[in-house]
């Protein structure tokens, strides 16, 4: 590890804020014992935090349907070989009941930026879910919608958002969605879910073309003063029918690393383990969470489905009770156990890993 590095990494460890330059520096560092340090560090500081529960989500994938034309994703509009689903409203509670009876209490739905999803739909749809299921809590992913659209949702009792920021470079995010789609559009966005009260979720992929440790540290440096309540960091996977079909996946070890810095950086995040990690390396659930992460997301799509939302290759193709349970007992193995409840967000009193003020 260089000095630079070293006292970059002391000082994140300590609680004290990074500049831009101090993140790039860990990230330019590869040696083992950085990154080695960063993740056993890391992993400590979440089992004790958390006393080694992991949060389990059901993830329900409930259009592929989408106006977007992200480079990198397999739902992109221009991908004409995609077969198009939408489950309607009794299929979406059918997946959500399966999930409920094996005790999971957040249901995530995701989907593409689908325009016959309507702002009532969705607001009806979290209505119905919280009244049939009580007790569970219902975040939504269903990219950029209107400051109204997200009050909607939030009245109606969703309590969480996830939308990637993908990259806080604005160069970089033409490089990775064109010229149409408004990198200060979803800064925007992100800023308004805070606003309005959502435990909000940010995150990017790691190794989509064209990003560098720059543009990397900038993401750290944005959610550092972000704050965001939980954060997805992926590898980037290459998706046929896409531009950047063909292309290297991103690196499983920087995903690490770049998990543990979030961990240290931010103690009381949730931080999944994605799905993402663990489709590039068979051994991502149990790496990730050794690396800080609290959070799993068995899919809950139904079959008949799943293998449409294609919005990278290689995904992993158990679903439902089979999902949940290569999890849980991967988790129980480690000596860990699924959250009971909701698991919501919460500051924890005691600052971070060396006692620093990180609690909101
Ligand atoms: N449409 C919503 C949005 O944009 O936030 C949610 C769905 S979108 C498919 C969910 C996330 O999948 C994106 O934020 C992106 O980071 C990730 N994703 C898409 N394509 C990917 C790929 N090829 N490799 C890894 N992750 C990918």
């Amino acid at each position: 590890m260089n000095a630079a590095a070293a006292q970059a990494f002391d000082r994140l460890c300590a609680g004290a804020p990074l500049s831009e330059a101090e993140f790039e520096r860990l990230l330019l560092d590869k040696s083992r014992s950085l990154r080695q340090e960063a993740r056993a560090r890391a992993g400590e500081l979440a089992a004790l935090r958390f006393g080694r529960t992991v949060h389990f989500r059901a993830i329900v994938e409930t259009t592929n349907v989408c106006s977007r034309d992200c480079r990198y994703c397999g739902l992109r509009r221009e991908n004409a070989a995609l077969r198009r689903y939408r489950m309607d409203e009794e299929a979406i509670h059918a997946c959500c009941g399966q999930a409920y009876r094996l005790g999971i209490r957040t249901f995530v739905l995701q989907g593409g930026e689908d325009p016959a999803l309507t702002d009532e739909r969705i607001a009806g749809l979290v209505r119905s879910l919280l009244a049939s299921f009580p007790g569970a809590a219902v975040t939504l992913s269903f990219g950029e919608k209107s400051l109204g659209g997200y009050r909607k949702f939030f009245e109606a009792g969703a309590s969480r958002y996830l939308l990637r920021h993908e990259t806080a470079d604005p160069a970089h995010y033409r490089q990775l969605h064109g010229e149409r789609q408004s990198w200060w559009n979803r800064m925007a966005c992100l800023h308004a879910l805070k606003d309005i009260g959502f435990q909000t979720g940010c995150g990017m992929m790691v190794g989509t073309p064209g990003q560098t440790a720059t543009a990397l540290a900038r993401d750290l440096a944005f959610m550092q003063s972000f704050r965001p309540h939980m954060i997805g960091i992926g590898p980037f996977l290459p998706a046929a029918g896409t531009p950047f079909a063909g292309m290297s996946p991103g690196d499983a070890g920087l995903t690490l690393f770049l998990l543990a810095v979030c961990r240290l950086m931010l103690p009381d995040v949730l931080l999944p383990a994605t799905t993402a990690l663990r489709t590039l390396d068979p051994s991502g659930c149990r790496q990730g969470i050794l690396s800080g992460c609290n959070v799993l997301m068995p899919n809950f799509t139904p079959d008949e489905f799943k293998a449409d939302y294609a919005i990278y290759d290689g995904k992993p193709r158990t679903s439902g009770e089979a999902s949940l349970a290569s999890l849980r007992a991967e988790v129980e193995a480690m000596g860990y156990r699924p959250g009971q409840g909701r698991g919501d967000w919460m500051p924890l009193a005691g600052g971070s890993a060396a006692g620093g003020e990180h609690d909101a």
